[in-house]
């Protein structure tokens, strides 16, 4: 099945937790490094070429970015962490501005983490992620840019992101693989999203 998405709407960009929109609607966030190809896939995903800003554009992509999807649900564009090009003091600023927002945000219903599936796992990626479990928030695996490597090097990183969490919970969460250049996991993600909200709605 192709999932086709009819209407995307930019809906604003907030500073903080608390500029965000009602929290009326079921709540898609993703987040990862700059330069994970954050921008790439939420461009594949809405199929819209330029709705994320790529971050070698500042502004939007500093800010909680809301989008509406077919009236029904908010993607939502958080800020990369880990800029290289930024100061210590700005890059703690960002991940308390994330975090805050995950602390907060009732309606949110999944944060995608992406991980780019070239690099061996990073030590501050793992606490992330033991983070999110320890809060309770829940969120799925997205290693992006499976196109650049082979699949023997794709399941090594990834047995390392499985094993970490499986010392710690009983099962993993959902685990996504993307390629923009080859236009794969789009339709897995979507799918995972409708079935939630079809889910919700039956609650
Ligand atoms: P962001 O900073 O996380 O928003 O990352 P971008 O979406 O701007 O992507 C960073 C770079 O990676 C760009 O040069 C993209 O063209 C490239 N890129 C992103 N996704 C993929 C992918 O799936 N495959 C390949 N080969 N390149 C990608």
């Amino acid at each position: 099945m192709t999932y086709r998405i009819q209407e995307v709407e930019f809906i604003k960009s907030s500073t903080d937790h608390t500029q965000c929109p009602g929290a009326s609607l079921p709540e898609y966030a993703f987040v990862g490094r700059s330069n994970v190809g954050k921008s790439s896939l939420i461009n594949l995903i809405t199929e819209r070429k330029n709705l994320a800003k790529t971050s070698g554009e500042p502004g939007r992509t500093r800010l909680i970015n809301h989008f509406l999807i077919d009236h029904s649900w908010y993607l939502v564009d958080l800020p990369g962490y880990g800029y290289a090009k930024v100061s210590k003091a700005e890059r703690n600023k960002f991940r308390f501005l994330i975090e805050q927002y995950l602390l907060h945000r009732e309606s949110l219903v999944c944060l995608f983490v992406l991980i780019d599936s070239r690099h061996r796992p990073r030590e501050n990626d793992l606490d992330f992620i033991r983070w999110l479990g320890h809060q309770h928030i829940p969120f799925a695996l997205c290693f992006t840019k499976t196109d650049k490597i082979s699949n023997i090097t794709q399941s090594k990183n990834f047995s390392v992101y499985r094993n970490t969490l499986l010392q710690e919970w009983e099962s993993l969460p959902p685990v996504f693989f993307t390629s923009v250049t080859r236009k794969t996991g789009r339709e897995e993600i979507l799918e995972f999203i409708n079935t939630t909200n079809k889910n919700i709605m039956i609650k």
